[in-house]
């Protein structure tokens, strides 16, 4: 990882979006001298600590609902998803290291979440326990605050190589000798380089140039489901439920919603996600919305004590429609114009297994070793070939699984529906699949089709 040889020629790679994807792939890369990265960023900077720049009077605000409300929350992650780190760059699994926090009670660090019910059902009482899925040691998960990632992410890529306020909305290529992909920002101001990842998450841009922004596959669904996100000091949240629940991990689960809390910040703050179900199956408005508290209160009025608890101590709450994108979107490349997608711009999932992320986390650790294998601009093709042929398969089950969870858990899934036995039987096998990924047999996958397909094409010239 990370040599590089007197045979290899710059190679200029644009990033759109750093996000966590984006800022991961940038790390990545810096290992590789011949790769000369640059990442053009919507937002006037990367999410600082307490949250992404929110003032509406800036008009770098203006039409951009991406860098609207940006909440305050923790984001979970997988024990692949903590190995990618380490495999992109063993700076961010320090990084990472020093800002995660995993169950408060060591008793507690190897159990996935305690689920429990949140609402009486069928003669079972709120608070009745339905799994408590073990850890292996190699499963370990543990989250963090959102923000606070991101500041960490952002002090690891250097200064010159960041553009800020740059809005892509266009992009183009001749197929000249030497010519380059162009992009042009809504500032007017315009850029070239040798290949362009697209990282600017849900409603990207980069996946219409893809697609074509007349596919329904370029659009996001949303799934039927929102969720309230927030954080509660966790003073206030012990007081209310007591240490066991607000100190660890627990699932309380209902019938069309559940409420998940984990803590994050050294255990200093609760993280609440409170999923509901839209009763008329449409999202209506902005996707992210402050919340209303008599939305809430109308949503889980049949939970019990500790859930109604924790729901009155969310303070400045946001309001998320959940979308994904569709898992048959049949390709994340377009070559003619050296664009390939990464994270959720090309694969993004419902986000009840707590898995969008460290997918991202996996598509930086393969496509920086691939691309920093390439020799020059001619091998990036290869590259975004082989990272699909690995890529794709694994980010379609994660895809399809995650919106399965949010039926689990909401207790309506085809075939289990409110049977408590049968949902012990499912609610931890797939993510079990996504954790115990082997990602260095992955990246070798992908490096044996790269190498493969650049002797077809030696083959083809020498022909
Ligand atoms: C309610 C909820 C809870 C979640 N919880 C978890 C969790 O616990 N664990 C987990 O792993 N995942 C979770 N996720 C998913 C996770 O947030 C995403 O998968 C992850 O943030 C994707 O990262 P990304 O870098 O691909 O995209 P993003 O984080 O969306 O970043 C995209 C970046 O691109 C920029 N951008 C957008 N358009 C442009 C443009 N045209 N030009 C330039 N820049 C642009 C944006 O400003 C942004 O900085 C959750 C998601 C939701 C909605």
């Amino acid at each position: 990882m990370g040599s590089v040889s007197k045979d290899k020629t710059p190679i200029n790679v644009a990033i759109i979006g750093g996000g966590i994807g984006g800022l991961a792939l940038s790390i990545g890369l810096q290992q590789y001298s011949h790769i000369n990265v640059r990442i053009f960023e919507a937002a006037p900077r990367f999410f600082e600590l307490g949250g992404k720049p929110n003032n509406p009077k800036d008009p770098a605000h203006q039409n951009n609902p991406a860098i609207d409300l940006d909440p305050p929350a923790g984001v979970l992650f997988g024990a692949n998803a903590i190995r990618a780190m380490s495999l992109i760059h063993p700076a961010i699994g320090e990084a990472y290291a020093r800002i995660s926090t995993t169950a408060g009670w060591p008793s507690k660090e190897s159990t996935y979440f305690d689920f429990i019910l949140g609402q009486d059902l069928d003669g079972q009482p709120a608070g009745t326990p339905v799994a408590s899925p073990p850890l292996s040691a190699a499963e370990r998960h543990s989250a963090a605050h959102r923000a606070r990632l991101i500041d960490e992410l952002a002090r690891l890529v250097p200064e010159a190589s960041a553009e800020f306020s740059k809005r892509l909305v266009g992009l183009a290529r001749d197929e000249a000798p030497g010519a380059r992909t162009r992009m042009a920002f809504a500032d007017g101001v315009t850029y070239e380089a040798d290949a362009v990842i697209g990282c600017d998450g849900l409603r990207s841009v980069c996946r219409d140039f893809v697609l074509g922004g007349d596919d329904p596959l370029a659009r996001p669904v949303f799934t039927g489901k929102y969720a309230y996100r927030g954080l509660v000091p966790m003073h206030k949240a012990v007081a209310a439920i007591g240490p066991e629940k607000a100190r660890n991990r627990y699932v309380f689960l209902g019938s069309g919603g559940h409420v998940l809390v984990f803590p994050v910040a050294g255990g200093a703050v609760m993280n609440v996600v409170a999923v509901g179900t839209a009763k008329d199956g449409t999202w209506q408005g902005s996707w992210i919305k402050p919340m209303k508290r008599e939305d809430i209160e109308a949503d889980f009025k049949d939970f019990g004590e500790d859930c109604q608890k924790i729901l009155s101590l969310m303070e400045n709450t946001s309001h998320w429609g959940i979308y994904d994108l569709s898992p048959d979107i049949p390709t994340f490349t377009s070559a003619p114009l050296r664009l390939l997608l990464l994270g959720d711009s090309a694969h993004a999932c419902a986000p009840h297994l707590g898995a969008g992320a460290g997918q991202a986390l996996e598509d930086a650790h393969v496509l920086s070793h691939l691309l920093g294998a390439c020799r020059s601009a001619d091998d990036v093709l290869a590259a975004f070939a082989a990272y699909e042929s690995v890529r794709r398969p694994r980010t379609r089950f994660v895809q399809c699984h995650s919106r399965r969870q949010g039926e689990l858990l909401d207790l309506h899934a085809d075939g289990v529906g409110e049977d408590l036995h049968a949902l012990r039987a499912v609610l931890s096998g797939p993510i079990r699949e996504i954790w115990n990924c082997d990602l260095e047999a992955e990246l070798a996958k992908a490096q044996a089709k790269m190498a493969e397909l650049l002797a077809e094409g030696g083959e083809a010239e020498r022909s």
